[in-house]
């Protein structure tokens, strides 16, 4: 899959769209989900270009991803949810339904975030 620089993260990532960040690194930016799903909504991106977690999983190098688990366990201590815990997804593709072709992991919590599948 190509990488698509107009996608709304990559905007994110240059400073040409706001987002309200709330943790980074060298290698990832978080920042609050625009239309929330459950109290607290983070998503955690990867700063270089990976459009999926297919493409991340591939391409990327051992520092990115640890930089990911890095992020997830700053946000955790950062959210006070080591306890109560959350739900961490990312979407891949047509049938997990992507919408932005950036990688990124939604990170939920704050409230009983449900059931993951409804049926
Ligand atoms: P996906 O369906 O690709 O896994 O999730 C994309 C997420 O990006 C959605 O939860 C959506 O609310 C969020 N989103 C879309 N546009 C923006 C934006 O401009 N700013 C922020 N902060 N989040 C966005």
């Amino acid at each position: 899959m190509v990488y698509d620089k107009n996608n709304i993260f990559a905007k994110i990532l240059r400073d040409e769209v706001e987002a309200e960040k709330v943790y980074e690194n060298e290698h990832v930016l978080c920042f609050k989900d625009i239309y929330p799903k459950s109290k607290i909504h983070v998503l955690v991106i990867p700063k270089k270009e990976y459009s999926d977690i297919y493409d991340f999983s591939k391409n990327s190098t051992n520092k990115e991803k640890e930089s990911i688990f890095l992020a997830f366990e700053s946000l955790i201590k950062i959210y006070n949810i080591e306890i109560s815990g959350c739900r961490i997804i990312t979407n891949h593709g047509v049938d997990g339904r992507q919408e932005v072709p950036h990688l990124h992991f939604h990170l939920l919590a704050g409230n009983d975030v449900g059931r993951m599948i409804n049926n």
